[in-house]
């Protein structure tokens, strides 16, 4: 069993109270790993120190030093990829070659914020008044909260550490309780890339760990990703203490093939936009809109793609499909499918947990589609977070929008044609922060990316995000 600490003002620390909670490895079973649970002193102490190294070094560093070691936390991430991807696959259960290509995505995270940091600009505003000189400065906020979910926890890292220290901010990151490790093994790669102490702190725990630090005066800004509920919660205690938040949260994202795609390329873009990660990720295409003019010949290839999809040990490269995260993941989405076939939508495949020897210790589930779904069933309507796809028929192009937009979230979509009208029109119309044309889940750290509706609202990845991590400060000067 590994044995981890917390990261506080650059030292490792347990928690004061010495309580501990253990990690699941989803493809065993088993505790494999011990993390603090921190008590209300850690949470005093990290926030004290992030306050003084905000006050004593990084506000005041400039943009160039800031970038160099940022620049070295990127080199540290790729020099370490295997080791980070293998912990981060052993804590939940995502295949390797995912985690690893996100250890390599958020190293460019890194550097694309690195060079941003010394190019915050502001503007210079021109006045009626000769006498009168104005600009604007883009100032840091403070001490920021990352709060992130267990699915992706270094790559989510990085959508909020990387800007957040471009702009000037020091951080407490609040890992979930699921999945901890990889977030304090990067800890050790933060210490050696030689940020000041209090820089970056992280702080591990449950929900109630997490509350606390929102609740905490000292808190100038909350940075979270995770389900709509707690995103909610959290954005009520916020509004309490008057601080900005940038809310990433769920997905019910529509993936919509018209009968002029190439259809070779969008059955790969259908299973991929699903499947991959085992269904949880936040803009998981869970929703597959089908022309009727094609709907039964498309399904059926993606049902004979979708059957091809090897499970087993994510620690394999050979994997395509790992388990579910963790034990409540797994009843939850057993519970949505028996849910779904009550309610009368077809299983075309899978809807169980596959009986071979070497998966039954592991949370697995087979990918499982439903057809013919109505868009208002549960199945439809509410985020599963798993390998689950329903599969909507629609008639034309009016039809295919009213479904797509028929949900309380608003994260992603994806639309695969080869008309180009069509997808000027519907770029327009989806209510969704990211439209993907011909692809799904492609994404690069200088594109914006962030929901509406449900799914939250501020953007990450690109200059947008500076934004979420600054506020303006307006200079008037009279000669
Ligand atoms: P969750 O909301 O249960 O937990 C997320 C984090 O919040 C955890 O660290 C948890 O400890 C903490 N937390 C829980 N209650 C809290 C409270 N009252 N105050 C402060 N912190 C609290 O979500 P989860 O199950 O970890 O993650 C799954 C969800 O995350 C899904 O809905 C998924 O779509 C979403 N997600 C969104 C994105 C995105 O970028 N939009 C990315 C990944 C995951």
């Amino acid at each position: 069993m590994r044995d981890y600490q917390m990261f506080i003002n650059g030292q490792w620390c347990n928690s004061s109270k010495g309580t501990t909670f253990a990690s699941l490895n989803p493809y065993t079973q088993q505790p494999w790993a011990l993390i603090p649970q921190a008590a209300i002193e850690d949470v005093e102490w990290a926030v004290q120190s992030a306050t003084n190294a905000f006050y004593a070094t990084w506000r005041d560093y400039n943009g160039t030093e800031r970038a160099k070691l940022m620049n070295n936390l990127a080199d540290l991430l790729e020099e370490n990829a295997n080791l980070l991807a293998e912990i981060e696959t052993t804590d939940n259960g995502k295949v390797i070659r995912e985690t690893k290509n996100q250890v390599y995505f958020a190293a460019r995270g890194y550097r694309f914020f690195a060079g941003a940091a010394n190019k915050i600009y502001g503007e210079v505003i021109p006045l009626d008044d000769p006498d009168l000189f104005d600009y604007t400065i883009r100032t840091p906020l403070g001490v920021s909260l990352l709060i992130i979910s267990w699915n992706s926890p270094l790559s989510l890292i990085a959508n909020k550490l990387a800007p957040a220290l471009a702009a000037g901010n020091t951080v407490i990151i609040k890992p979930s309780e699921h999945a901890s490790a990889s977030t304090l093994e990067f800890a050790k790669l933060v210490e050696k890339a030689g940020f000041p102490p209090g820089v970056i702190n992280v702080v591990t725990g449950d929900g109630e760990v997490g509350k606390y630090l929102t609740e905490h005066p000292g808190i100038k800004k909350i940075s979270f990703t995770g389900g709509a509920e707690t995103g909610k919660r959290i954005a009520e205690t916020a509004a309490r203490n008057l601080v900005p938040v940038t809310l990433e949260l769920g997905g019910k994202s529509p993936n919509i093939v018209f009968e002029d795609a190439e259809l070779s390329k969008a059955v790969i873009g259908a299973v991929a936009g699903i499947f991959a990660a085992t269904g949880q990720t936040c803009i998981a295409g869970s929703r597959l809109l089908v022309q009727r003019s094609i709907y039964q010949e498309f399904v059926e290839k993606v049902v004979e793609k979708t059957k091809s999809i090897r499970l087993g040990n994510p620690l394999n490269p050979e994997t395509e499909m790992g388990p579910v995260a963790n034990k409540q993941q797994f009843d939850k989405i057993l519970g949505m499918i028996e849910k779904a076939k009550a309610e009368g939508a077809q299983v075309i495949t899978g809807g169980y947990s596959p009986q071979s020897e070497e998966l039954q210790n592991g949370y697995f589930l087979n990918p499982t589609i439903f057809s013919d779904v109505q868009n208002d069933m549960e199945i439809a309507c509410e985020e599963v977070f798993g390998p689950v796809l329903s599969i909507i028929p629609f008639e034309d192009l009016e039809e295919a929008i009213q479904i797509a937009n028929d949900t309380k979230y608003g994260l992603a979509a994806g639309i695969w044609t080869t008309d180009f009208k069509k997808i000027h029109y519907l770029t327009r119309k989806l209510e969704a922060g990211t439209v993907w044309v011909n692809t799904y889940r492609t994404a690069a750290p200088n594109a914006p990316f962030g929901g509406i509706k449900n799914s939250g609202y501020g953007k990450e990845r690109s200059l947008e995000a500076i934004k979420e991590f600054t506020y303006v400060k307006n200079v008037m000067m009279n000669f």
